[in-house]
């Protein structure tokens, strides 16, 4: 059996203060003819990164309307992680040695956990490139296709993905009844005589640990016990240690902030995914690059003074602003759970932050250093702004970026499958067949 995630319950009523009455009795409308349907989601980490993040909350409240909701991760080596972390840097347009050996590795780790694919379910989705082989494996080990309605949801932004990975990758994506992806745009190509494609947009949870309000005693109690001074402004970024969230850049920017704040203080905090060796090495780099900057406070989940989930979201609520100078980003779930906060968020403009943040009104977009660190000081030198930015986040997140928005959609998106009784992937294109027996082989 592949490895089930325990959650912790989570009840829907819980969530009608902030979001108000509506959305919760649309839900439970939603919800009704679908009490009962087995739904399996499928990743690679119970934590570390967004996707873990959101199956902590979507899975216990499906669990609360009625549905019969699992989450089971992966299992795979050290090697077989490494290959979907290039896979994962490809897909997002980085040029990579592509080698057999590699397409081995993720064969063989795909087939191993389509052997502990078991039961039957109603749907099951399937998140991002490293477990995107099951569906295969399960096919080829039953001979035929396994039952349920099975998606492929795509967190990544593959606009730009290489070629060779993609190309790699189509065939076992195409055989999947749909494809979820995070907005249309992200889709590289048309995804041609595969599956339909469907658009949702993620959410974070208002009443985690991570987005609860924490008192203001409390917030100092963190930031004095990572060894950061309450009384000085911090900037604050929240991510993996990974080259597309540019933590070096936000070095940069810190140095050109504190040339006019000297009093400033970074802090960059980067959980260790178990599915991204590589994070481990952008962590030594991006210590080594903070030097003896005893301003810069660099912390993980593994660090001296580890930071969980309540620590990180101690810290975007104590910042006096939050960064996310990514250079590509699907969707930042960091960018909303600060904005949840009150924040003001300085983002880069690519992909989903630029859904996320209305430029100047509910955060800054930024395309440079430069431009990243005169937002930063515009909004260090007027609190005015600062807060009425905050004010504007925190409202625009509540609308369309909780949790109960993306249980809806999902319901939506199975409650319109069901009545479409879709069998949009049976037959598998013949060109696919071949490269599939030529991969597999
Ligand atoms: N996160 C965390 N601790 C860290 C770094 C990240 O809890 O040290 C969380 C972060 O709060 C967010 C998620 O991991 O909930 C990252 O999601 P995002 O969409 O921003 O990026 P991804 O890692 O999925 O690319």
């Amino acid at each position: 059996m592949l490895e089930p995630v325990v959650t912790v319950a989570k009840a829907l009523e819980d969530y009608r203060p902030i979001v108000g009455d509506e959305p919760i009795q649309e839900l439970r409308a939603l919800a009704e003819p679908l009490r009962g349907a087995r739904v399996l989601n499928i990743n690679a980490t119970p934590f570390g990164g967004g996707v873990a993040e959101m199956l902590s909350a979507l899975v216990p409240l499906m669990n609360d309307v009625g549905l019969a909701a699992e989450w089971r991760v992966i299992t795979g080596s050290v090697e077989f992680f490494s290959v979907t972390k290039a896979m994962h840097n490809s897909l997002q347009g980085m040029a990579i040695d592509w080698t057999a050996d590699m397409e081995r590795t993720w064969l063989i780790y795909n087939d191993i956990n389509a052997e502990l694919f078991a039961e039957s379910y109603d749907f099951v989705i399937v998140h991002d490139p490293q477990p995107a082989g099951l569906l295969e494996g399960v096919l080829r080990r039953n001979g035929h296709r396994p039952a349920g309605t099975w998606l492929w949801r795509c967190h990544l932004d593959t606009s730009n993905a290489r070629p060779e990975v993609w190309d790699f990758i189509l065939p076992f994506v195409r055989l999947y009844q749909g494809a979820i992806f995070t907005r249309k745009e992200y889709v590289n190509g048309d995804l041609s005589g595969g599956p339909p494609v469907f658009t949702i947009l993620p959410a974070i949870d208002p009443l985690s640990s991570k987005n609860r309000k924490v008192s203001p005693d409390i917030v100092k109690g963190v930031l004095l016990q990572c060894g950061i001074d309450p009384t000085r402004p911090i900037v604050c970024q929240v991510s993996r240690f990974d080259p597309w969230k540019d933590p070096l850049g936000v070095i940069d920017v810190y140095r050109e902030v504190k040339e006019e704040v000297p009093e400033l203080q970074l802090v960059i905090a980067g959980v260790m995914a178990n599915d991204d060796p590589e994070g481990w090495e952008y962590c030594q780099r991006t210590l080594h690059y903070a030097g003896e900057d005893e301003d810069i406070h660099v912390l993980s989940n593994l660090s001296e003074i580890a930071v969980g989930a309540f620590e990180v979201g101690a810290l975007q609520q104590a910042a006096s602003v939050v960064i996310q100078k990514s250079i590509r980003e699907g969707f930042g779930l960091t960018v909303a759970e600060a904005m949840w906060k009150g924040t003001p968020v300085v983002g880069g403009n690519c992909g989903g932050i630029r859904l996320q943040i209305r430029d100047g009104d509910t955060g800054f977009l930024v395309s440079s250093p430069e431009d990243c660190a005169a937002r930063i000081i515009t909004l260090l030198q007027n609190p005015d702004l600062a807060k009425r930015m905050g004010r504007a986040g925190r409202e625009s997140v509540r609308r369309k970026f909780l949790i109960p928005r993306l249980l809806r959609d999902h319901l939506s998106l199975y409650a319109s499958l069901v009545a479409e009784k879709a069998d949009f992937g049976a037959s598998v294109p013949a060109h696919d067949k071949e490269r599939l027996t030529l991969a597999i082989s």
